[in-house]
């Protein structure tokens, strides 16, 4: 047996874990450069908590509240900017993936004066402001990943930092932050991370403490969207949402992501589809090409999400999905185009020619 694994993230979870852990900042530093959303983390009450915990530490704080969904290179560096100026020691990123991923951008930009071509070397001269990291969408785990995903204008997607300096140092788990999400952003950022733990599963990168950890998220993920009906989101259900979105984030801290990110990454560049919602969309077309010659896998993936077969798996996801937008022939062909170039197809189980990528994308949106 051959496992690895590393997760150098110190993560709590439970109602208060902000106050309760806030403490810990004064290790990180005296001053914090805090990035949020345009609204949402003064609306949930994250932002608050955050302020009275470096506020009853004397931590010196500036708080940067621009980031705005699918962060792009320019939204970092102008944040880097700030936090130099301002001589920040550590950033705190606040609210769903989109604020996350921007601050570990920033942290890394505070620290080095990069072109936009090093930004995705993967390899840099100084070390990143440390992280800190408080999720209030409970979907792309984040909080404790290494990967920091911007919108590159250069070649028309998204691009990743991928590197252990920026894994956060501590990220804080409070379920009472995602009560105020919408159902459409609690949908779709459900199945951002029920397409992390599948193709976490499923990818060539995976290995028995990585599966071990996607077969109980997928489960409580499948289990949650299943409780997704009725006027409003239970606590538990809110609760259990977060925990299976960072068990999937700690899965693919592992494993790093499959075919399907690298194809929805065009849906969201080109078509505006919110990034959970285009992984959603592509899952149960993925899962039919995968399982035709890896049946096996496939099948565990559905027996963990009490799914009885693939039709049933994606009744589930067509129930939450609602109606399919539609996409053109040229469309298909210009995303499979850029998506075969990704990194992300070399770790796909069963790897899928060009054709093959438009064959799921046809499928997806039939
Ligand atoms: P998001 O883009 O961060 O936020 C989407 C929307 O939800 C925003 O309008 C935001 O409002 C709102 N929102 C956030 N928390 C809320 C709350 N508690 N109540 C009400 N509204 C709330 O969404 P996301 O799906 O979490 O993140 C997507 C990004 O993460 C993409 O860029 C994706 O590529 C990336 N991602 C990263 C990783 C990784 O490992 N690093 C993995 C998967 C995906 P405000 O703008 O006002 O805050
Ligand atoms: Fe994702």
């Amino acid at each position: 047996m051959n496992v690895r694994y590393f997760m150098p993230t110190r993560v709590f979870i439970g109602p208060g874990c902000v106050k309760a852990n806030a403490p810990r900042f004064s290790s990180l530093g005296s001053s914090a450069l805090v990035m949020t959303g345009r609204s949402s983390a003064r609306l949930n009450g994250s932002a608050g908590d955050v302020r009275a915990a470096l506020e009853s530490l004397g931590i010196r704080y500036r708080f940067y509240e621009e980031i705005e969904p699918n962060p792009t290179i320019a939204d970092c560096r102008k944040a880097a900017g700030v936090a130099r100026e301002f001589e920040a020691d550590f950033v705190i990123g606040i609210g769903g993936g989109s604020p996350l991923d921007a601050a570990k951008a920033t942290a890394l930009l505070a620290r080095n004066d990069l072109v936009d071509s090093a930004i995705f070397a993967n390899s840099y001269p100084k070390p990143a402001l440390p992280i800190v990291a408080v999720p209030t969408t409970a979907g792309t785990g984040s909080e404790v990943t290494q990967f920091s995903i911007l919108t590159n204008d250069s070649i028309t997607s998204k691009s990743s930092i991928a590197w252990d300096g920026i894994f956060p140092s501590i990220a804080l788990l409070d379920a009472a932050y995602t009560e105020s999400l919408p159902r459409a952003v609690t949908v779709n950022t459900a199945l951002d991370a029920l397409s992390h733990a599948i193709e976490g599963y499923l990818a060539n990168k995976s290995d028995p403490m990585s599966r071990t950890l996607a077969l109980e998220s997928m489960g409580v993920i499948c289990r949650s969207l299943r409780r997704l009906e009725g006027a409003s989101i239970a606590r538990e259900v809110r609760e259990d949402l977060l925990f299976a979105s960072n068990m999937a984030g700690m899965v693919i801290a592992q494993t790093f992501t499959t075919a399907v990110h690298g194809m929805g990454y065009s849906l969201t560049y080109f078509r505006h589809i919110d990034h959970g919602r285009a992984n959603g969309l592509l899952l149960g077309a993925y899962l039919a090409f995968i399982a035709r010659d890896f049946p096996k896998p496939v099948a565990e993936v559905l027996s963990a999400c009490g799914a009885p077969s693939l039709a049933a798996l994606r009744d589930l996801l067509d129930g939450v999905l609602g109606e399919r937008e539609s996409i053109g022939e040229d469309e298909i062909a210009r995303f499979s185009s850029l998506a075969i170039k990704t990194g992300h197809i070399a770790n796909t189980m069963k790897t899928p020619t060009e054709g093959d990528l438009a064959a799921i994308y046809r499928e997806s949106f039939r």
